[in-house]
């Protein structure tokens, strides 16, 4: 008997979940399961702003691949397209490399990138909060703005340096906001010549509301948290040019500014684009068992595709949370072994169970099981639920114990200077323009075509 092959694109929340479910599901007799990741870790995307404000550290919030999963074979690159006539995925590793892997049964899982718009600017100057890179970027930038900021003689030069943009009202802008402002407020102590009424925070939205998932009585607490530490919040604004040292938004304001965080939503992975699949707004379309309708044996799931959301009905598609990619995981892991075992598949169904939104501090927001709760109640709902949520127990003790020092010790303000002559803006992160055209694929994997 041959062995099936498994093969996952994606080793974020959706992606990890399904190997983990399938290696406990399947004996290696059964199947021969790969995983295709980029890196050797899970990020923890939700508490990324922590890491980016150095409350925690990269490793917090990288769980490894290895400790979790033990039978699955761990191809080290990207798949930068798919034939799903020939059954074969096409990965670039990170050697680059370029290999062809067949599958019988592919899950694809490779999540999202940041969203960006036709603005001047916008992708040369601005940086992002999606990968780990870019959080770890960010905090050496802001760190950098202090420590010249404090040296500058030139006061044009020190105000510019100390106003610090977040584009995006949702929970990842109002989160690194809330949090990065937090430390530079505090920054007092380890600068005590830079007068800190200087450092100017604004956060925007074109919307008029912030997050306005946490319904209204939420988001105005938020907002109100926000106001009262001195974050400017621009609401209906956007952002109209973006230069190396100046930001015009679009209410005319133009603000010297040399930190613009542009956290404004998610679009699905490009890799989805070499389907030739139909798609929803840009996610994949699948059906509610997370099968991809005329490609046989793949399933799609997570921020790169678009489940119907069958507890809310209506023809609503699933938000790209890592909640539903998680549960997303399980579900397709059942369906792909109901598929080797010719079982029926089944549907996936989820009733959201809320959202948690720490402003660093004592101060947070969060609405689990609708219940709305504010301050240090939030905070400890917010703290206990991503603890719970981490998936190893040693990604857990490092963040707590982080989490203690941080409150106990503060911030070193270190920089590590390692990015300080690298480009670190929305261009240079994100997987996004590695893929092969329709025709380059099939030059590859003509071979694999059934004839
Ligand atoms: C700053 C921030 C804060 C967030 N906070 C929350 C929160 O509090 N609660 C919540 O529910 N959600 C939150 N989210 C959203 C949540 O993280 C995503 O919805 C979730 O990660 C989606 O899971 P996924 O498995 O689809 O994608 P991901 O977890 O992003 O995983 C996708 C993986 O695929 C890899 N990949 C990409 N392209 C390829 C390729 N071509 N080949 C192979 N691998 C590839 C990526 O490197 C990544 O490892 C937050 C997101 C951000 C950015």
């Amino acid at each position: 008997m041959t062995r099936a092959r498994i093969l996952i694109v994606g080793g974020g929340f959706a992606g990890v979940e399904c190997a983990r479910r399938l290696e406990r599901a399947l004996s290696p007799g059964e199947a021969r399961i790969a995983l295709v990741a980029p890196f050797s870790y899970q990020l923890y995307l939700p508490l990324l702003p922590q890491v980016a404000s150095g409350v925690l550290t990269p490793q917090s919030v990288a769980v490894s691949l290895r400790r979790g999963l033990h039978h699955t074979r761990v191809i080290p690159g990207g798949s930068i397209g798919i034939d799903t006539k020939a059954k074969v995925c096409v990965v670039r590793k990170i050697t680059d490399e370029i290999v062809d892997e067949p599958y019988d049964h592919l899950v694809l899982a490779p999540g999202s990138v940041t969203r960006t718009f036709d603005i001047p600017g916008l992708t040369e100057h601005a940086r992002g909060m999606k990968t780990l890179a870019e959080a770890a970027y960010l905090r050496d930038h802001v760190i950098a703005q202090l420590d010249l900021a404090d040296a500058a003689t030139d006061p044009a030069e020190r105000a510019s340096r100390l106003r610090f943009i977040v584009v995006g009202g949702g929970y990842a802008g109002t989160e690194t906001a809330a949090c990065l402002q937090l430390i530079t407020t505090a920054a007092a102590r380890r600068y005590p010549r830079l007068d800190t009424r200087l450092i100017k925070w604004h956060l925007i939205d074109v919307a008029p509301k912030l997050m306005p998932e946490l319904g209204d009585r939420l988001g105005t607490d938020a907002l109100r948290v926000l106001r009262q530490r001195g974050i400017e919040v621009s609401l209906g604004v956007s952002v109209a040019k973006v230069e190396p040292e100046l930001v015009t938004l679009t209410d005319g304001r133009a603000l010297p500014c040399r930190t613009l965080v542009w956290t404004a939503g998610v679009t699905a992975s490009p890799l989805v684009a070499t389907l030739g699949a139909e798609t929803v707004r840009g996610r994949l379309a699948v059906t509610s068992r997370l099968t991809v309708p005329g490609a046989d044996g793949v399933f799609a799931l997570g921020d790169a595709a678009a489940v119907p959301d069958l507890a809310k009905g209506d023809g609503a598609i699933c938000p790209p949370t890592a909640q539903h990619a998680q549960r997303q995981g399980r579900t397709a892991a059942a369906n792909v072994v109901a598929a080797l075992r010719g079982t029926p598949a089944r549907p996936y169904i989820h009733k959201d169970l809320g959202l948690v939104v720490d402003l660093g501090g004592k101060d947070a927001v969060s609405r689990p099981l609708g219940l709305q709760l504010t301050g240090l109640p939030a905070q400890a709902v917010a703290r206990g639920y991503h603890l719970m949520a981490l998936r190893t127990n040693v990604a857990k003790v490092r963040t707590l114990t982080n989490w203690i020092l941080n409150a106990t010790a503060g911030d070193d303000y270190v920089r590590t200077g390692f990015q300080l002559r690298r480009p670190a803006t929305l261009r240079d992160f994100e997987y996004t323009d590695t893929y092969l055209t329709p025709d380059q694929i099939q030059a590859r994997t003509h071979a694999f075509r059934p004839r």
